[in-house]
């Protein structure tokens, strides 16, 4: 089997197992489907002859592959979680050749793919390329990523390719607020910095993503019969209202774009006593997000002063935080990335995500870990698409990495900086 079979093998058989995470659920994982894949991938590691395999209480799964001491010490990161964006749980991937031709997904249904909606697939005309059956999301997003580490591992294993310690997590609910990844064990899993392998094209890269929190606002009025109101009620309603009017409506997620931020008020409830507002803060600029807190802040206390009968209070939670406070390109984790790209001939695509990445969540803990792609396209969509030959780059690099992290002279520099 050459490495595009075997890529291919893995990814319908995890593709197999309907993985979807639940916003609604508290437990981790949120879902029965997630618990059954990372069974199915702590087996399958074992299988392959790592001895040190791990799967706890969470869903969390992590390995560790030691190997020659001196050399940098490298983790994978990848998700067990599909989105859920109200598509059919059960995924039915397939295998097309594009030739030009109108691609039918679906016969039963008649669902095609748009090509001149999605003009992108033009570049892969001649490609093999994955895709589900227009029901459901292909879910590459993220079992490309855990076929690309798992192939690579068996890969190191069988072919005894020389590697620094190992260290691989498969995480479940990244889409539901990286909650996996919050909750690994950065005792257990413990590299010098590491890999996610999530999102988007060819080439792409991404070691810049927003700083991220959230603002819990809480308003207390004062309740009264509205024949007796007059210089005594406190309509909390009201006080929001003017708490949200003291923000930019120019820096709101629909009016930026880029690497400008935002405070973006998306929650409220409450009635004639109480109002719950919650705003989340974006910025790729550290000093911009710690500027937007200390306006809730302050725009919390004016507040107080314009109704003092009133009781308005604010908790902001760091949500995530920017790969690049800890990485600049020059990083080695993220020079590594490059270097092996360079390497193989892959053309890089920096990104600066406006979103965050399980890398964000672990950056945020301490670990470093940039991201690179998994090759597909149109994610959280039925029309999500994977051109094999990306498929392929991913895996190639994945394996560069390892290759590359085992050769490294000793003592080279290989501490992330603080
Ligand atoms: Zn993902």
């Amino acid at each position: 089997m050459d490495i595009a079979e075997r890529l291919e093998k893995r990814f319908m058989r995890y593709a197999g197992v309907a993985s979807q995470s639940d916003a609604g659920s508290s437990s981790l994982p949120s879902t029965p489907g997630q618990a059954e894949l990372a069974r199915t991938l702590y087996e399958e590691l074992r299988g392959l002859g790592v001895s040190d395999v791990e799967l706890d209480g969470n869903g969390i799964v992590t390995a560790v592959l030691p190997g020659l001491p001196d050399r940098p010490k490298l983790g994978f990161v990848a998700h067990l979680d599909t989105v859920d964006v109200g598509l059919s749980p059960t995924v039915r991937a397939r295998k097309i050749r594009y030739e030009g031709q109108d691609i039918l997904l679906n016969e039963e249904e008649g669902i095609y793919f748009d090509k001149a909606a999605h003009p992108e697939i033009e570049r892969y005309r001649g490609d093999d390329i994955l895709f589900s059956d227009g029901t459901s999301v292909l879910g590459a997003d993220n079992k490309a990523a855990i076929s690309a580490v798992m192939c690579a591992i068996e890969g190191v294993l069988e072919e005894g390719v020389p590697h620094g310690d190992l260290y691989v997590a498969f995480v479940p609910d990244e889409e539901i607020g990286l909650k996996g990844a919050k909750r690994l064990d950065l005792g257990r899993f413990s590299p010098d910095y590491a890999y996610t392998i999530d999102c988007c094209e060819l080439g792409e890269v991404v070691y810049e993503t927003f700083n991220a929190g959230t603002a819990f606002i809480e308003i207390e009025g004062v309740t009264a019969h509205p024949m007796s109101a007059k210089g005594v009620l406190v309509n909390p309603i009201l006080v929001a209202q003017d708490l949200i009017a003291l923000f930019d409506r120019l820096e709101t997620p629909e009016r930026t774009e880029g690497k400008e931020g935002y405070v973006w008020f998306n929650r409220i409830s409450g009635g004639q006593s109480a109002v719950s507002l919650q705003a989340s803060i974006r910025d790729h600029d550290l000093a911009g997000y710690d500027d937007k807190k200390r306006r809730l802040r302050e725009a919390v206390e004016e507040i107080g002063r314009r109704y003092p009968k009133a009781r308005a209070s604010v908790r902001i939670e760091d949500v995530y935080a920017n790969i690049a406070n800890h990485a600049d390109r020059s990083h080695p984790a993220v020079a590594a990335i490059y270097g092996a790209m360079a390497e193989l001939g892959i053309e890089p695509r920096t990104v600066a995500m406006r979103g965050g990445t399980d890398g964000s969540a672990l950056s945020a803990r301490g670990l470093v870990t940039p991201n690179y792609f998994t090759g597909a396209h149109l994610f959280h969509s039925r029309f999500e698409f994977l051109p094999m030959r990306s498929f392929v780059a991913s895996y190639r690099l994945t394996r560069r990495l390892i290759e590359n992290a085992g050769r490294a002279p000793a003592g080279a520099p290989i501490a992330p900086r603080a």
